[in-house]
């Protein structure tokens, strides 16, 4: 049996009371502290070339898991040269530290597959609620897709019923609903017990971010 009070949360920006999150950080990664399992990456929305070598200097950190939320993001005002390039650093560093990627995606998906091209370490797209179509290809790529609280909002079920549950993540980014609502509508979407999803979704996490 899972234990449904302690779930996994892959992408958050504050821990909850019984769940095992992964806390993200995008700023301050030499003082970070207090979370069993976090993610640090610099997001588009804060860029900081200087942050590049204070991120690299954490990433041998036992608790330092994933690298993002990084990517590319095509609706915010920073320069699209400097996401790029950002971005690309990061990858670099996910493959030299061996640590995944988590990825914030805003309407640039052809340039992440192209800058993701090659990519060594796993790749989780982090709060997907995009038409099944860019879905699959995501997929087809071999990324990861972690789906949130927009589970519980109408118009999920062909995406969710798309994935399988081998390449699923659950989260709450900067939600203060617990994560359990996700899991129970994603089990109830896709018709499956409930116990069995978390205990993949529970695989998924020991072996992409090699945690227990
Ligand atoms: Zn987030």
């Amino acid at each position: 049996m899972m234990d449904l009070n302690n779930l996994y949360d892959v992408h958050c920006h504050s821990p909850k009371a019984g769940v095992k999150s992964i806390v993200n950080y995008y700023e301050g990664f030499s003082t970070m502290q207090g979370a069993p399992y976090i993610s640090a990456g610099i997001h588009p929305w804060y860029p900081d070339k200087t942050s590049l070598q204070e991120l690299e200097s954490t990433l041998s950190k036992k608790e330092l898991i994933a690298i993002g939320e990084c990517g590319l993001d095509k609706v915010c005002s920073t320069d699209w040269e400097l996401q790029l390039d950002l971005f690309k650093s990061q990858i670099v560093l996910a493959d030299r530290y061996g640590k995944p990627l988590i990825i914030h995606c805003v309407r640039a998906w052809s340039e992440l597959i192209a800058s993701l091209k090659g990519v060594r370490v796993p790749v989780v797209i982090h709060g997907f609620n995009k038409r099944v179509e860019l879905g699959r290809s995501l997929l087809e790529e071999g990324y990861y897709i972690s789906i949130g609280l927009a589970a519980l909002k109408p118009g999920m079920e062909e995406l969710i019923k798309a994935i399988p549950v081998e390449k699923m993540f659950c989260e709450t980014d900067d939600r203060a609903e617990s994560v359990v609502e996700v899991y129970k509508a994603i089990a109830a979407i896709k018709e499956i017990d409930l116990n069995s999803f978390a205990l993949q979704v529970q695989k998924n996490v020991l072996k992409v971010f090699e945690i227990e």
